[in-house]
């Protein structure tokens, strides 16, 4: 129920988007292989500075013209800070939602404002540059770990540069590389551990520091310290940033400020866990069988 197929190559997409949009540097060329669906509007103007408050008016969107929506009516008012869940079975439009919101896509209804601003009517840079997103299998580049900290705010100074890898806990294994930051990894190469990219990829977002934030929470099996690292860099990473996050864990959810079931292109239920439980609805249903079978399997496995 949980699992994912498509929408991981759409927002594998999105990001590479979003990192073309972000970088400078060459070697995102040589990544980038997909021409972009939208393009910037003709008097498309900046994106001011955000804070972080996202909301939809009756969005509607379709894929392809002559299929039906695969989102419909969704309707969503989020503060600055506010940690957003998106919980449903596959299919359900989870992964569409947040490729809206980074405007990877044009709505085919309604609107989606940012800070008051509508994504249609500013630059796609301006936009992409204010939002992270983490991706399940955490993207790495051939290129030194410092390069790949860097990546999307080349100018930070070596001491933020020092605190963002301290907050994500990577100084520790960094510095038994024997060329430290310096040390050359590839974009699929064996040098660092699952987790050890996805810390990587979270000190990356620390490190320019936006005010969106897009997880898709990996699942992946890692090892019980690393995965503490993980929960502890994940809280440091969430602070003060408004976050979409497609979850998986049990204590995600629970945790966020509002969980979003979508099914069948619709908002079902959305509301913290605790008012969720109480409608009796879809989530209590999933949260039965689902979550509680994932939490005595993580409390057999300890993880
Ligand atoms: P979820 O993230 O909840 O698993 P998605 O948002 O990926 O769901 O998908 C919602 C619906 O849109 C599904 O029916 C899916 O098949 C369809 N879909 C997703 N991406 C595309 C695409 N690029 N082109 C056409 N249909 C798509």
């Amino acid at each position: 129920l949980w699992r994912f197929w498509g929408p991981l190559s759409a927002l594998s997409k999105v990001y590479s988007q979003v990192l073309s949009a972000m970088a400078s540097a060459e070697r995102i060329f040589e990544i980038l292989d997909s021409e972009p669906e939208v393009k910037d509007r003709a008097n498309a103007k900046p994106m001011k500075t955000i804070q972080g408050e996202v909301v939809f008016e009756n969005v509607a969107f379709r894929y392809e013209a002559d299929k039906p929506d695969v989102l419909k009516n969704i309707n969503l008012h989020i503060k600055p800070g506010q940690r957003v869940a998106l919980v449903g079975p596959t299919g359900a439009g989870k992964s569409t939602i947040v490729n809206l919101l980074m405007r990877f896509y044009d709505t085919t209804g309604g609107r989606i404002l940012i800070d008051g601003q509508e994504v249609k009517d500013v630059t796609l840079e301006s936009l992409r540059r204010q939002m992270g997103i983490v991706l399940q299998d955490s993207f790495i580049f051939s290129g030194t770990i410092e390069e790949n900290l860097r990546y999307g705010n080349e100018d930070a100074s070596d001491e933020a540069l020092r605190r963002a890898a301290e907050n994500v806990r990577i100084d520790k294994f960094v510095s038994q590389f024997a060329d430290g930051y310096q040390t050359q990894v590839e974009e699929r190469g064996s040098k660092l551990s699952v987790g050890q990219r996805q810390l990587l990829a979270f000190g990356r977002v620390l490190l320019s520091d936006p005010r969106i934030l897009i997880l898709d929470e990996a699942t992946s099996s890692v090892d019980t310290e690393t995965e503490q690292h993980i929960q502890a860099a994940l809280h440091t990473m969430l602070e003060g940033r408004t976050a979409f996050i497609i979850a998986h864990r049990l204590s995600t959810i629970r945790d966020a400020d509002i969980i979003l079931v979508v099914k069948d292109g619709q908002i079902s239920e959305q509301g913290s866990h605790d008012d969720l439980m109480k409608q009796n609805g879809l989530y209590k249903k999933l949260y039965m069988t689902q979550f509680e079978m994932q939490q005595s399997l993580a409390m057999q496995t300890g993880a």
